[in-house]
């Protein structure tokens, strides 16, 4: 039997495609494409028999040729505060994590972008593990309809939604995986679909400069960056893209960044490690560095994973760092580490998935055909 194809993901147009393709008529195709976006991003349909008004036939024929197949969910944990985490997986190898943070005026999904991730950031846990590979839009929504599935967060235009923000923040560099993730994020996003403003919907970056202005023209998301450290000496050790793209660029991506005001400002994620980063002069520093950009700060204290080469910062140390910033006009809540009993926490995702070497890849598929007698009938 052929593979159904998998709807979600595919903009209006591919799906238009998919459907002509299936024998849909040409002229029902735009009422055809509305109907299956609202009930697949509205309503949270997860098959085609729940779409109670389309005619039976055509029903048939959508679960002939289609399917609305979420990840597979590997585990589901739940903290004692109230996170959330699964680990999602969508093929051999390929698993990843999600993470839902309720709070009081809000809920926030942190969505993961890659398997694994190029950076190497020194205090982030995902930064062990070596890339597998890019998500696809698929998997990446994939992510926000298994949270709003178990949520119950269905229809995405009611009031009241469990699911207020999402932030690519969990797992990889979204501006690594820039086509997908804006993808993914156009479905997020649309007001037809699942509606999210844009102004709740955060992309984080380590600081890929040349994709910022991108990301501003073209996904039109707010904007995060992975800062962490004040001096380009101290950034090369713990942000090694910092190499690649120093502070300064960096700073003038941020001071261009298309849609940023008063109103939208960029967030600047700031870890908190003990005697590296958290100086009183490193804050200082740091208003300085942001001077002139619409900023808020966000201070991370540092979370920590087995084998992890840093401390987080003294609480006391915290907070004064925090009042020198709040005193130089900037917001700077101290982000309140949630999820850390279900390793749930800033930086501390990842997953066992490892990219197989080719050559492991033969070995292991020689081994399979041995197993299944097909080797024996091959000349040698
Ligand atoms: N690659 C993107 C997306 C990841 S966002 C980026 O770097 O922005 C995850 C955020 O958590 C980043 O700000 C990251 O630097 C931060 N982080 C990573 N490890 C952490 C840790 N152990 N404790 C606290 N924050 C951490």
């Amino acid at each position: 039997m052929e593979k159904r194809l998998l709807l979600i993901g595919l903009d209006r147009e591919a799906l238009k495609t998919a459907l002509a393709a299936s024998g849909v008529p040409a002229k029902s195709l735009p009422m055809r494409v509305n109907q299956l976006w609202n009930w697949i991003y509205v309503h949270g349909a997860r098959d085609f028999a729940a779409m109670t008004n389309l005619a039976k036939d055509f029903r048939g024929l959508l679960e002939q040729n289609f399917s609305l197949d979420r990840p597979e969910v590997v585990t589901a944990q739940l903290s004692e505060d109230g996170t959330r985490k699964w680990l999602l997986k969508t093929g051999a190898g390929i698993e990843f994590e999600t993470v839902y943070i309720p709070e009081a005026d809000r809920g926030t999904l942190c969505v993961s972008s890659q398997v694994g991730c190029t950076l190497t950031c020194r205090f982030c846990h995902t930064g062990t593990q070596k890339l597998v590979r890019n998500l696809n839009p698929d998997e990446i929504l994939g992510q926000i309809l298994i949270a709003k599935d178990t949520l119950e967060d269905w229809p995405s235009t009611a009031p009241g939604r469990k699911v207020t923000n999402i932030v690519m923040m969990g797992m990889g560099e979204p501006l690594y995986n820039f086509d997908h993730v804006k993808s993914a994020l156009a479905i997020a996003m649309d007001g037809d679909a699942i509606a999210m403003s844009k102004r709740r919907v955060t992309l984080s970056t380590a600081g890929v400069v040349p994709m910022i202005p991108r990301a501003g023209n073209e996904i039109g998301s707010s904007l995060a960056i992975s800062l962490h450290a004040v001096t380009d000496e101290i950034r090369d050790q713990i942000v090694p893209i910092n190499k690649k793209y120093p502070i300064a660029e960096l700073m003038e991506a941020c001071r261009t960044y298309p849609g940023a005001s008063n109103a939208r400002r960029i967030t600047f994620e700031y870890v908190m490690l003990k005697g590296v980063n958290d100086s009183l002069a490193d804050a200082r520093a740091l208003v300085k560095l942001v001077a002139g950009i619409p900023a808020k700060i966000n201070l991370i204290p540092f979370n920590a994973w087995p084998g992890a080469p840093y401390e987080c910062s003294d609480w006391s140390q915290i907070e004064k760092f925090a009042e020198i910033v709040n005193k130089a006009g900037y917001a700077s809540p101290v982000r309140t580490p949630r999820g850390r009993d279900i390793m749930a926490a800033c930086g501390q995702l990842k997953s066992e998935s490892v990219k197989e070497r080719a050559s492991a890849r033969l070995a292991a598929e020689k081994l399979a055909d041995v197993q299944s007698g097909q080797l024996a009938r091959m000349p040698h």
